[in-house]
């Protein structure tokens, strides 16, 4: 594993540094995952409550601790904050430790971190509005395969056939699904064989089948869905990349051997 940086950082530093961090990318998951499947810009303008448009200001723009101090409501009008602002950011925190924790401050753990957060954001809108964005997966595929030219350009090879190979396995799924899957599962699934590669994109394509498969067939035996009702499989294809970019590695060379 390569340090991403030189030195190192002794981890009284490196730990709440990171967990800072990965809170404030959370805050700007947060407004990806409103803005972009409505075509807005996520710049501009700056953070506002949806209910009465009031500016939201820098002290109450801290993610995590604004939502306590406010008890998750408006400061201007009272009005309710979604519970998904807090829960993004506790996720990203969360992904932010188990990343240092499982990859330590490594080019995989960057590589792992970038992907998890991205997965974040795809898990939400497609609860959400049954899509994957292609703003999303498109930019996605060009920093998972440049992410692959370091620290040998071989790399890129495992990216472009994962890319293909997991994009291939998804079309030929959503042509027999007739609709079942859509196109932004297959541009997920080329995204994650980007990132991870032909073999890591293996195990996430299985890990999800299987995650998804298990929660298709709890929801029917409960009668919450019926077999003809559509479920996202984003989710799920978003969570065996995690799986894969977190424990892809020793769970391969546990298979293999
Ligand atoms: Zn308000």
């Amino acid at each position: 594993m390569t340090a991403v940086y030189p030195g190192g950082l002794s981890p009284v530093v490196a730990w709440p540094l990171a967990i800072a961090l990965a809170a404030a990318l959370g805050s700007f998951l947060n407004v990806c995952t409103s803005r972009l499947p409505r075509g807005e810009s996520v710049v501009s303008p700056p953070s506002h409550c949806p209910g009465c448009g009031a500016a939201i200001r820098f002290y109450d723009n801290i993610p995590l601790v604004s939502f306590a101090v406010l008890r998750g409501r408006c400061r201007a009008c009272r009005g309710p904050i979604s519970w998904r602002y807090p829960l993004v950011e506790a996720l990203a925190v969360g992904l932010g430790l188990l990343v240092l924790w499982q990859l330590g401050p490594t080019w995989e753990g960057l590589r792992a971190f970038l992907l998890g957060l991205v997965l974040i954001a795809v898990t939400f809108i497609d609860l959400e509005t049954l899509l994957i964005p292609d703003r999303i997966t498109l930019p996605g595929i060009v920093v998972g395969l440049a992410m692959q030219l370091y620290p040998s350009i071989r790399g890129l090879l495992g990216g472009l056939l994962g890319c293909l190979l997991a994009g291939g396995i998804f079309y030929l799924i959503a042509l027999a699904s007739r609709g079942g899957m859509g196109g932004g599962d297959v541009k997920l699934a080329a995204m994650l064989g980007a990132f991870l590669g032909w073999q890591l994109v293996l195990v996430a394509i299985f890990a999800g089948v299987l995650a998804g498969g298990v929660t298709g067939v709890l929801l029917l035996l409960l009668g919450r869905k019926g077999r003809k009702d559509p479920v996202p499989f984003g989710p799920f294809l978003a969570l065996g990349g995690l799986v894969a970019a977190l424990g892809g590695e020793p769970l391969l060379a546990w298979y293999l051997g």
